[in-house]
């Protein structure tokens, strides 16, 4: 059973779209459990009914006209109760309803199972049977897993079937992907897709410019890849039993024969790029063979996918990716690299689209950096056929519309015009001071990563730096950066805010920023080898950037140094004591570096129960909400899954945070916050409310608190965290905050798109 599901959901993840997908289902269900008929019916969200969308066993003209309210019908009580419904005879039941074009009047037996995706339903999978039969418990639990492990793909192919017009019609068109938010802002482009390489479902289509270049590339992959096969098969020649031999057989024949290099010739000579059309036949073969009934040659799907693997990989590694970045481009990827971002020239880039990945992903944080609108955990997506199409990017709800219709561009055109009106109204804060107006002062500190960061940080005015990643130098590069080199970063990150202060914090790898050349592969990397913990393994690297940092400060005197995800009090001293070592052996060296002040991240929930010794052995802290949220809250802050789970308005949140400001406070220590709340207008409102007078934040998000600081009193701050403590629910909490943003004329700070 468990292979025959495997393999039905293989198939369907496979399926160019809604319509052929949902074909599969219907078939493959109804052999599997052997019935007479399967349906599947789907929500319409905007008509309110179930639309019967493909069928085996009914009439195949009733497919798109048959539809029902969701009171009505069997198929209507299915979604409304969400749980299966299980008749010997269906038409006794007074739900039943006759839909004389189905020709069902013949089955008797009726099962039906409501397809569920985060607690919607969009549908409803039925089976029936002309015998009147209860369905046994193995076939009702078959039919549930199915339908629960559909319910993805459907959801996704439904909303992304209308890319190539695929799908059937009566479901929305245009009613957007809903995502998690990742940079706010709005934004309308054109897609450009990027892939890891070697990623042969990433590939998009794309026309070329030159066919028998294209020929000529493929060409001459399929003969790098032959002679590398012929090499592999001779080095193990005697050393694999012979039969295992035969694979290599069968790469060559695969390689040699006139369908798969044929047919991709094909669609190259049709006007598609070499990968694209690999990526086209490669998929076909696969479906042909995931289909076959027979075990072995079901099996030789992972051989096709395998050459084509290594063929896309030849073809990349000898044309590399030298495409023209048009203007208005929207980065699409499945998990978008922080080179892939810097890689687009700034002036070209609008927006970001990422299948993976949430709100507090680091290319999340990156795009509030660059202020580019993003959104995150898109979901499966076949996000080859997405290139060249037009997209709307809402960073404030978390939406994407693909190929928009010129009603909502229409809107989204006017959103770009009003944000583009208070960006140039808020611009004229600059110079004036982040004060309440009953006089509260608030220091807001930029967060900064790129070199890019650093002009917009000083565009906008800030009182320096609060948190500097300095990971990004790392990720970019194909080694760990040098001393010297490092020293170069740092020294201009503090040149261009000296003499205000700059928080370097030291590297904080590990979790979601891995490095290429220093691959971590972990189960559970946010509780693993990150950050400090790492660094801390690898005395060897953490002296290179200590000493990096401390001669990056000779003359300046504005550095402060942080250490990162510290939930021990021994990786306080020893991370000291390297820090140190660093400026004795400097010193030795004749440099006059001095010890700077040093701080640590509160960002581990152990850190808050032993803040008190923590205290006495740093100069200052600063509290990291984004890893405290997810580490309190146990979600993971890249999951999309749970990405409703995550919200640092929670309560438990705040009122760890009241709890940890206090402690900081009665020990008379500097407290920052530097996690995403504290750019939040909300988050930053009860953060001052409870009495951290340092914030910061991207950029992009200065000048917006700048404006709320400066519409607020103090005093409404105060009341709004007295009632905010009360609640029970991170909802209640939002709205609170909403609503008071609102009546104070802040709303367009918070706009959720459309
Ligand atoms: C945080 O965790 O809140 C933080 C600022 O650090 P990072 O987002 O880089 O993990
Ligand atoms: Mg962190």
């Amino acid at each position: 059973m468990l292979d025959t599901l495997h393999r039905i959901v293989q198939e369907v993840n496979a399926a160019r779209g809604l319509k052929h997908a949902l074909g599969i289902i219907v078939r493959r269900v109804a052999e599997a459990m052997n019935v007479d008929v399967c349906s599947v019916y789907l929500l319409d969200q905007e008509a309110g009914e179930y639309v019967l969308m493909a069928t085996l066993g009914l009439n195949p003209d009733a497919v798109g006209k048959v539809r029902l309210q969701p009171h009505e019908g069997l198929v209507g009580l299915v979604g409304e109760r969400a749980e299966p419904i299980n008749l010997d005879n269906a038409d006794q039941h007074p739900r039943f309803r006759y839909f004389p074009e189905t020709g069902e009047e013949r089955f008797h037996a009726f099962l039906g199972v409501p397809i569920i995706h985060f607690r919607q339903v969009l549908g409803v999978l039925v089976v029936q049977q002309q015998a009147a039969r209860q369905f046994d418990d193995d076939e009702v639990a078959f039919l549930m897993t199915m339908a629960a492990q559909l319910s993805g793909a459907i959801a996704h192919s439904e909303l992304s079937g209308g890319i190539d017009g695929l799908r059937d019609d009566g479901l929305p068109h245009n009613s957007g992907l809903q995502a998690i938010p990742g940079a706010p802002g709005v934004a309308i482009g054109r897609a450009l897709v990027v892939y890891a390489s070697a990623d042969l479902n990433a590939v998009p289509d794309r026309r070329s410019d030159d066919p028998e270049q294209e020929e000529a590339a493929f060409l001459a992959a399929v003969q790098a890849v032959r002679e590398e096969v012929r090499r592999l098969a001779d080095s193990l020649a005697g050393a694999i039993p012979a039969e295992e031999q035969l694979l290599f057989d069968t790469y060559l024949r695969l390689l040699d024969g006139s369908s798969l290099v044929g047919e991709t010739l094909n669609l190259i000579r049709q006007g598609n790029w070499a990968p694209g059309a690999l990526r086209q036949t490669i998929d076909k073969y696969i479906r042909a063979f995931t289909e076959m009934e027979d075990p072995y040659l079901s099996e030789r799907a992972s051989d096709i996918r395998d050459i084509g693997r290594r063929l896309l990989m030849r073809l990349q590694k000898d044309s590399g990716d030298q495409r023209e970045i048009p203007p208005n481009t929207i980065l699409v990827g499945y998990e978008i690299s922080a080179s892939q971002l810097v890689e687009i020239p700034r002036d070209r880039l609008v927006g970001i689209m990422s299948v993976r990945g949430s709100g507090n992903s680091h290319v999340a944080i990156l795009a509030r950096a660059m202020g580019v609108p993003a959104v995150m955990g898109v979901g499966k997506l076949p996000i080859g056929r997405l290139e060249g199409k037009q997209l709307i990017v809402d960073g404030y709800a978390g939406r994407v519309y693909i190929q928009p219709s010129p009603t909502i561009r229409q809107e989204y055109r006017r959103l770009i015009r009003e944000e583009a009106a208070l960006t140039a109204e808020l611009r004229r804060l600059r110079d004036l001071p982040a004060v309440t107006p009953d006089g509260v002062r608030v220091r807001l500190y930029a967060n900064t990563g790129l070199v890019a960061d650093l002009n917009s940080s000083r565009e906008v005015g800030c009182d320096g730096v609060g948190l500097h990643r300095t990971e990004f130098p790392f990720m970019i590069r194909d080694r760990f950066p040098g001393e010297e080199e490092q020293a170069t970063i740092y020294r201009q990150v503090l040149q261009a805010f000296a003499p205000l202060p700059v928080v370097l914090r030291t590297l904080d790898i590990g979790g979601d920023k891995p490095l290429p050349y220093f691959p971590i592969t972990e189960e559970n990397p946010f509780l693993g080898w990150r950050g400090i913990r790492l660094t801390l393994d690898h005395p060897e690297i953490f002296l290179t950037q200590l000493r990096g940092m401390l001669r990056a400060d000779i003359g300046l005197g504005n550095l402060r140094v942080m250490f990162p995800m510290i939930s021990n009090l021994d990786e306080v001293e020893q991370a000291m004591a390297l820090l140190q070592r660093a400026r004795d052996e400097l010193q030795d060296e004749g440099m006059p570096v001095t010890m700077p002040p040093v701080g640590v991240m509160i960002e581990v929930p152990a850190a808050l129960f032993q803040l008190e010794d923590l205290l006495r052995r740093v100069d200052f802290v600063s509290v990291g909400t984004n890893d405290l949220t997810q580490y309190l809250l146990a979600v993971d802050r890249n999951n999309p899954r749970v990405g409703k789970l995550y919200d640092d308005l929670h309560p438990a949140v705040l009122r760890a945070l009241a709890m940890l400001i206090r402690t900081v406070q009665g020990q008379g220590k500097p407290i920052s916050v530097c996690g995403s709340m504290a750019g939040d207008p909300a988050g930053a409102l009860l953060l001052i409310a409870l009495g951290v007078n340092d914030l910061s934040m991207s950029a992009a998000s200065i000048l917006r608190v700048k404006r709320v600081v400066r519409s607020v009193p103090y005093r409404q701050m105060q009341e709004l965290l007295a009632q905010a403590l009360t609640m029970q629910t991170p909802a209640q909490v939002r709205a609170l905050m909403n609503a008071a943003l609102e009546e104070a004329g802040l709303g367009s700070l918070v706009r959720a798109g459309l």
